[in-house]
């Protein structure tokens, strides 16, 4: 299989999925824009989930406020090598992501129990011959894995059941690598529009919506085709927030 990378991501398939057009340029042509900052605070805050993990797995309690202040240093040092598009102002966004890491300190972080923390994962697919990798937020010392989102909402049941494919791909993985164990799965949703009124959801993901055929089926599509260049435009009411809106149709004639 021909692929940009050599492998395929969940975050590869989803975007194929939303719309191969917008695939081809980022991926093909390599054109990139400055992140939102929407994206940008995921980023961070993530950045701030491994630390504290990772100096929980060595045995390292930390002061809640170096963690608030880590959510600094890492903001700033995160902004000077990624360039951000701020659509709200950027002292709201750092205010809120505080608020966020606060939140899970007190309200989330006690129950937690970190066995890996950014675990990278890669295996080739033995029926497809094609590679995945994945990068898992959070295993628990009872093998449960989590993956954590930062948004301004709730999840709704539509964006939980389209996001499943993410969760099942990760507990592939995880067996291919680590065996049978059937690890539970789930979503930690921290969500506000700003840094007041913090909220989170705990979604876990029941087995009887776990399908590897129905994975197999979707990797094998999105992979072949990219293999044999089909990078067909997709538009919808997503094309007003992306970010190659003003050059796609520049491409559209040039490709299948
Ligand atoms: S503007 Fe629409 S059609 Fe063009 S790349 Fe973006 S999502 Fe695809």
């Amino acid at each position: 299989m021909n692929l940009p990378r050599g492998y395929l991501s969940y975050n590869q398939i989803r975007l194929y999925q939303n719309c191969p057009l917008k695939y081809y340029l980022f991926y093909v042509k390599e054109i990139q824009f400055p992140i939102n900052d929407k994206i940008f605070l995921g980023i961070v805050f993530h950045a701030v989930l491994e630390y504290y993990f990772a100096k929980k797995i060595a045995g390292q309690e930390l002061e809640k406020f170096q963690i608030i202040d880590r959510f600094s240093d890492q903001f700033q040092s995160m902004e000077d090598e990624n360039p951000v598009m701020w659509e709200s102002a950027k002292g709201k966004i750092k205010d809120r992501g505080i608020a966020f890491t606060r939140y899970f300190l007190n309200e989330m972080a006690p129950s937690i129990e970190p066995l890996m923390t950014e675990k990278e994962l890669e295996t080739t697919i033995p029926e497809l011959g094609i590679k995945i990798k994945g990068v898992l937020d959070l295993v628990e010392q009872d093998f449960s894995i989590t993956d954590f989102k930062t948004t301004t909402a709730k999840w709704s049941k539509s964006r939980i059941s389209n996001s499943l494919l993410q969760m099942v791909i990760y507990k592939y993985l995880f067996e291919q690598n680590f065996g049978n164990v059937n690890p539970d799965l789930m979503y930690r949703i921290i969500y506000s529009k700003n840094a007041v009124g913090i909220r989170h959801q705990e979604v876990k993901i029941k087995s009887s919506d776990v399908s590897y055929d129905k994975m197999l089926k979707i990797i094998g599509y999105v992979a072949e085709n990219i293999s044999n260049g089909v990078f067909y435009e997709n538009t919808s009411y997503m094309c007003g927030f992306c970010e190659y809106k003003n050059i796609c149709k520049d491409y559209k004639k040039n490709i299948l």
